[in-house]
């Protein structure tokens, strides 16, 4: 296919492309400015170079990306909030030569070259890709380090295309669309909306810090009229929204992924009428693979949706035959084409194109999806099982209580118990484990609360419990 941004330069010169703060370029000047920006690395890097990229959502940032793409370099992106051992792990997991990082950002770390992007030299004149090949890797994105050390994901330009395709036609586009990216570019939610921008010659508003109030305002008062959260920045715009409060009327889609969300926040949404279209898709499906359709946001509350038009979805038990509660198979022309240094790990999870995401869900009777969450914390005790994310979800609106996390540890007579840690001491255990029977089954009430040390979350405000889990020794238990 013929560049992105070329092609959409000329299709849609001077419809707006992107805002950031006050600043606001069409598309026409993107492609000028991204060129510029392109001379400037060519200045010192050059075709051989893995270059990485260190961001947050601004301008700076974005023209680099758009940049890269002219060169037909593939981008490394790093998550910005990694430490310094960690972000040196994926430099060195990557062969990264070349390390460019916002202006702010001031981690010393181990590679060759490292440039803020002011820095860069006086550019030369480039000549930009004609082509943005199907199968060329556009994107090394590391997945969210959930559940174990982020693995990097190779995604393609077809990748990305047949994504943006399958949204759009669940979502619609039209030439008013806007789309506010408050979700980090260096994670697929935020890439994502970027690529849709040069595909529906949509205009995104780039915003660095998830501020509620300050982007609640914006919804309220601007014709935005998209935006992808993740469940805790959702949890927050409801909670800081006024009881009568709605958003603008051209907004129509709140499209929420990423992880489980509790119910009382959807019922909150729900009261203020923001139409959340949930949904499902992870890195390696370069974003979601199932959403809702606006036609079923209040009907189908908590599920994720149907399979979008590209995608096959089936449930499988661990035999891998057909089941009706199992582990979540996928078909997606988005499929990654392999994990970074490791072909062997996707190879593993594909049968004939298939592949398992090792999470697990039901559809019901009118073919819609439920995530119960994944395989790796699903708690077996006593030959039930018991996912984390129920029970957590069950707390949700215990006075007293921020935040809990469930999880397993061994147990002598059941093989595993639930056990929980949580963030304050407002309640007692005893209180706890009352409010849980009233709410779940006898085994799926934890049976230890702790208080926790720390809270682990990822960049995209999911819980990593298995930090929790290895703290459990040093925790104070709740009496
Ligand atoms: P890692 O693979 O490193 O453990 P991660 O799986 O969290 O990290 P991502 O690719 O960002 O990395 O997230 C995809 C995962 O998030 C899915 O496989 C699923 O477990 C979970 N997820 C995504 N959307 C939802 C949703 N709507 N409800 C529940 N879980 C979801
Ligand atoms: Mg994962």
């Amino acid at each position: 296919m013929e560049n992105w941004l070329t092609k959409r330069s000329r299709l849609t010169p001077n419809r707006v492309a992107v805002t950031y703060q006050d600043k606001e370029l069409t598309f026409l000047e993107v492609n000028q400015q991204a060129l510029r920006v392109a001379g400037r690395i060519a200045a010192i890097g050059d075709k051989n170079d893995k270059i990485a990229v260190i961001m947050t959502n601004n301008l700076s940032g974005y023209l680099v990306i758009m940049a890269l793409q002219q060169l037909g370099q593939t981008i490394v992106f790093i998550n910005r909030r990694l430490s310094v051992d960690e972000v040196n792990y994926q430099l060195q997991d990557a062969g990264v030569t070349l390390l460019l990082t916002d202006d702010a950002y001031d981690g010393v770390l181990a590679v060759n070259r490292q440039l803020k992007f002011s820095s860069l030299p006086e550019g030369k004149k480039i000549q930009p890709m004609a082509e943005f090949p199907d199968e060329f890797v556009t994107s090394i994105m590391y997945t969210s380090g959930t559940s174990n050390r982020p693995k990097g994901v190779m995604q393609t330009f077809h990748n990305h295309f047949m994504s943006a395709v399958g949204s759009a036609l669940n979502l619609g586009v039209t030439a008013e669309d806007s789309w506010l990216a408050v979700v980090p570019i260096f994670h697929i939610s935020g890439f994502s909306i970027l690529m849709r921008s040069l595909i529906y010659g949509m205009h995104v508003i780039l915003i660095d810090k998830f501020d509620a109030e300050k982007i609640n305002h914006m919804l309220v008062h601007d014709t935005i009229t998209t935006m992808s959260v993740v469940p805790v920045m959702l949890q927050q715009l409801v909670g800081q929204l006024s009881e009568h409060a709605n958003y603008n009327r051209q907004f129509r889609a709140m499209l929420l992924g990423g992880g489980p969300t509790n119910r009382i926040t959807l019922e909150k949404a729900q009261s203020h009428q923001i139409p959340i279209i949930q949904s499902y898709g992870m890195t390696e499906t370069a974003s979601q693979v199932v959403a809702l359709d606006a036609a079923s946001i209040t009907t189908k509350l908590g599920s994720v949706g149907k399979p979008l038009f590209p995608v096959s979805v089936e449930i499988r038990n661990t035999q891998g035959q057909p089941a009706t509660t199992g582990n979540i198979w996928i078909k997606t022309p988005t499929l990654t084409v392999g994990y970074l240094n490791n072909s062997q790990q996707l190879s593993n999870n594909i049968v004939d194109g298939w592949f398992n995401t090792e999470d697990f869900g039901y559809f019901d009777a009118d073919g819609f999806l439920y995530i119960q969450g994944r395989e790796g914390d699903m708690i077996s005790s006593g030959g039930e099982n018991i996912f984390p994310d129920e029970v957590e979800s069950a707390y949700a609106n215990m006075p007293g209580l921020d935040a809990i996390v469930v999880f397993g540890v061994a147990d002598d007579k059941w093989g595993s118990v639930p056990v929980a840690v949580v963030s304050d001491t407002h309640v007692s255990a005893r209180q706890l484990r009352q409010f849980g029977r009233e709410k779940l089954a006898h085994y799926k009430v934890p049976q230890h609360f702790y208080v926790a040390k720390q809270w682990y979350r990822t960049a995209s405000g999911k819980v990593q419990r298995r930090y929790f889990a290895a703290d459990v020794p040093e925790l104070e238990e709740l009496q």
